[in-house]
């Protein structure tokens, strides 16, 4: 009898279980993979600002440096200019996912009171209280718990077998990326971001001088990408406006990538001993680069929320309300990627904060703040913040009848 059974243990599934387990209770980590080493290929790697409290309590920080993990920045190249994130910003941490998850599961492993289960695939829910797991042989059995959490990714069986609701939002872009050794970046070590409507573009320097080149074009690519993947990746990159320079760089990986890329987010959960937390929660779009800063928070709200309930052996929907209104702070987040997601034009406000922040250093660290997701939507909107932005363009009289006229090339 576990108090609580985290499904998945990956990026949410193991800092769940840590810091349950260091709160003093008894958790099984169940995951389908046998290897304590197995890793998510499809990931570009960059874990934004918003997850750094986090790695830090997790004392993660500087397993990931000494493993070479870098401390990344953002530039963000927009129709009107750059926005570089000024120095002294916040930042996130740039690592494979090759060495961040076995990482995070060692960690777990490694907490007294926590069972991390390999080779265990979750296949049902309990009535009474727990899950049926099938092993790599075939044989099941079942795990009984007060609590199940799904950490199981974006097709989560736990949100399914719980009866989650669940809401899907469209993309209209799809990515594929590769990893390079022998890049070079005007940026030097800061990811670097290109906003060339309606497609966007990334450089990802990483561990190991390894540097992620990522493309994700409106759908209307995908017949180019289909026919050609490599020679469709490499002519975007090519395109873009002080681009990475790779013709001497070697490709280390494969081109790969996902073709739809729906967002996702499951708010409610019918029953009282189940919770979700990272991507089984909310699945973003992958161009916005949150969903491993938002699977360690969103494990590390829920276990903070839970273990004070548990360990007093206290009624569990009050624990389980606490840490759904906790989410809500990624609500704003989620709808804004949304509509990004939709590929449209710019709205004006999206035209005055980055026009201005091109120009200001202030507003660009606020705008920087919101895609680090250290600040909400009502943050971003502040009055005060858009009033700087209007005042900067306007001083320079770059404000034409709600259009910002682009004088910066
Ligand atoms: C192309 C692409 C690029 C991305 N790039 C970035 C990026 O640069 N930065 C960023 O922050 N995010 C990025 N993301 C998103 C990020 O990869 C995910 O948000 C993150 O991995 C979520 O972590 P998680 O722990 O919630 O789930 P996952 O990492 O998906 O882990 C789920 C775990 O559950 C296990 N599991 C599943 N089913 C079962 C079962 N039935 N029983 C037992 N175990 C099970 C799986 O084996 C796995 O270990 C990207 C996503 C995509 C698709």
């Amino acid at each position: 009898m576990y108090d609580v059974i985290v499904v998945g243990a990956s990026i949410a599934g193991s800092t769940a279980a840590t810091l349950l387990g260091q709160a003093g209770l008894r958790v099984a980590l169940v995951e389908k993979h046998h290897r304590i080493d197995t890793f998510k290929v499809l990931c570009t790697h960059h874990v934004m600002a918003c997850a750094t409290p986090t790695i830090r309590r997790l004392g993660l920080d500087r397993t990931i440096e000494a493993a070479g993990g870098i401390r990344n920045g953002l530039d963000c190249y927009t129709p009107w200019g750059w926005v570089a994130s000024p120095p002294g910003s916040p930042h996130g941490y740039s690592i494979r996912r090759a060495k961040l998850d076995p990482m995070v599961r060692e960690l777990a492993a490694g907490t007294s009171g926590v069972d991390l289960m390999l080779g265990h695939r979750v296949i049902g829910l309990l009535d009474n209280g727990g899950v049926r797991v099938r092993g790599e042989d075939g044989s099941e059995r079942s795990v009984h718990g007060r609590l199940v959490v799904g950490a199981d990714g974006v097709n989560s069986v736990v949100a399914q077998l719980a009866g989650a609701e669940q809401r899907v939002a469209p993309n209209e872009r799809f990515i594929y990326f590769a990893e390079f050794t022998g890049v070079r970046q005007t940026s030097g070590s800061k990811t670097q971001i290109w906003l060339h409507e309606p497609g966007i573009a990334y450089a990802m320097p990483n561990d190991d001088g390894i540097t992620v080149l990522a493309s994700m074009p409106v759908k209307a690519a995908l017949p180019a990408y289909r026919s050609d993947r490599e020679s469709a990746l490499l002519a975007d990159l090519r395109r873009l406006p002080d681009g990475p320079v790779f013709d001497a760089a070697d490709r280390n990986s494969p081109i790969v990538g996902a073709t739809d890329c729906p967002l996702i987010t499951r708010s409610s959960v019918p029953r009282a001993d189940v919770a979700l937390i990272g991507d089984a929660a909310m699945t973003s779009d992958p161009s916005q680069g949150v969903g491993c800063g938002w699977a360690f928070q969103t494990a590390e709200w829920l276990a903070d929320a839970v273990a004070p309930a548990l360990l007093a052996d206290r009624p569990l929907e009050p624990a389980l309300r606490q840490y759904v209104r906790r989410r809500k702070a990624l609500t704003g987040h989620q709808s804004t990627i949304e509509d990004q997601a939709k590929a449209g034009p710019p709205t004006p406000v999206d035209r005055l904060l980055l026009g201005a922040a091109v120009r200001d250093e202030r507003t660009a660290a606020h705008m920087l703040a919101f895609v680090n997701r250290t600040i909400g939507l009502r943050q971003l909107l502040a009055p005060a913040a858009i009033a700087r932005a209007a005042w900067v363009m306007l001083r320079r009289n770059w404000l034409v009848v709600g259009e910002v006229r682009d004088q910066s090339r």
